[in-house]
């Protein structure tokens, strides 16, 4: 089984991108007018649609398909997935649109900031525009008096929107509230370059004045004891953050400041979570190079510093 139902009317789909388990996954919602929420990347498509068909879902049946930000992992493989989804037309921030219909540019980007693990992910399809809804903030009418809200979660991508379903109050972040470990109940910062640290906080209190129920993250799986959760994150970030800051401020290198945040943070420091980090070929790129890179051009951006 690849699917599993999470809340009412609420099923999330396991992608074993590249064969890694609890790494990416994509949601459906059942209103009247069927969502999926993620594409996730080119490469697992085939697998996200074996999994709608384990659900007895029809594929033109999907009548929208809402990504959270344009990035590989989460909406690369949009434009594969819509030839097999007739009616289904695409949610995505503006900013995020136009990488949608000419996805070169990300694809080269990805390959420099991501080396081999954009290769796993495979590389875009475009998206016909006329299949594109561009949004920002609103609600949009899935049917019976369902509703799926937007939020601009900004900080982690500048176009990372978030989504709110009604049968449970509970929140899709993006990648705006962390990569979540089922396996350990943690959560560790998401924040590669251009990450922007005073965004990202203001994102994480409009998430916060949801009192969302849960965290359906795309990194991945339902997480409960959502408000908590996401005050956690920021004081983590704020950690991270200073630790960054003050690293430059002494010269230190990037692996001193690595060690560092592997001390004093209160997951990372413990070892059956760094050993995962440090042993998982994902991971171990993305948390441990790409974040912790994020905080620390963040602080040589910063006008104060
Ligand atoms: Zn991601």
């Amino acid at each position: 089984m690849r699917t599993k139902e999470i809340g009412k009317n609420l099923f999330q789909v396991e992608l074993d991108t590249g064969g890694f388990r609890n790494l990416i996954c994509s949601y459906i919602i059942r209103a009247s007018k069927l969502t999926l929420v993620e594409s996730g990347p080119t490469s697992s498509i085939p697998n996200l649609i074996s999994g709608l068909k384990e659900l007895e879902i029809s594929l033109e049946d999907i009548q929208y398909l809402a990504i959270t930000h344009v990035h590989l992992d989460h909406g690369g493989g949009a434009g594969t997935l819509l030839k097999f989804l007739p009616n289904a037309q695409v949610l995505v921030h503006k900013r995020g649109m136009p990488h949608l219909i000419n996805p070169d540019r990300l694809w080269q980007s990805a390959q420099s900031v991501l080396g081999f693990v954009s290769e796993i992910f495979g590389k875009p399809e475009p998206v016909p525009k006329e299949r594109i809804i561009p949004v920002t903030e609103g609600t949009f009418d899935l049917g019976n008096g369902a509703k799926l809200k937007t939020v601009e979660t900004l900080g982690h991508a500048s176009h990372n929107l978030s989504y709110q379903e009604s049968f449970n109050n509970g929140v899709f972040p993006g990648d705006a509230a962390g990569t979540y470990f089922p396996e350990f109940d943690v959560v560790v910062p998401t924040t590669p370059p251009p990450f922007r640290l005073d965004v990202a906080l203001t994102s994480l209190d409009k998430l916060i004045n949801l009192q969302p129920t849960a965290l359906y993250y795309s990194h991945f799986g339902k997480a409960s004891n959502a408000v908590q959760r996401l005050r956690d994150y920021k004081s983590q970030l704020e950690l991270w953050a200073k630790i960054a800051e003050e690293g430059m401020k002494q010269n230190r290198s990037f692996e001193q400041i690595r060690d560092r945040i592997i001390v004093e943070d209160k997951v990372m420091n413990q070892p059956a979570i760094a050993s995962f980090i440090r042993s998982h070929r994902i991971y171990s790129k993305t948390v441990l190079e790409n974040c912790i890179k994020g905080f620390v051009e963040y602080s040589k951006r910063k006008p104060d510093s």
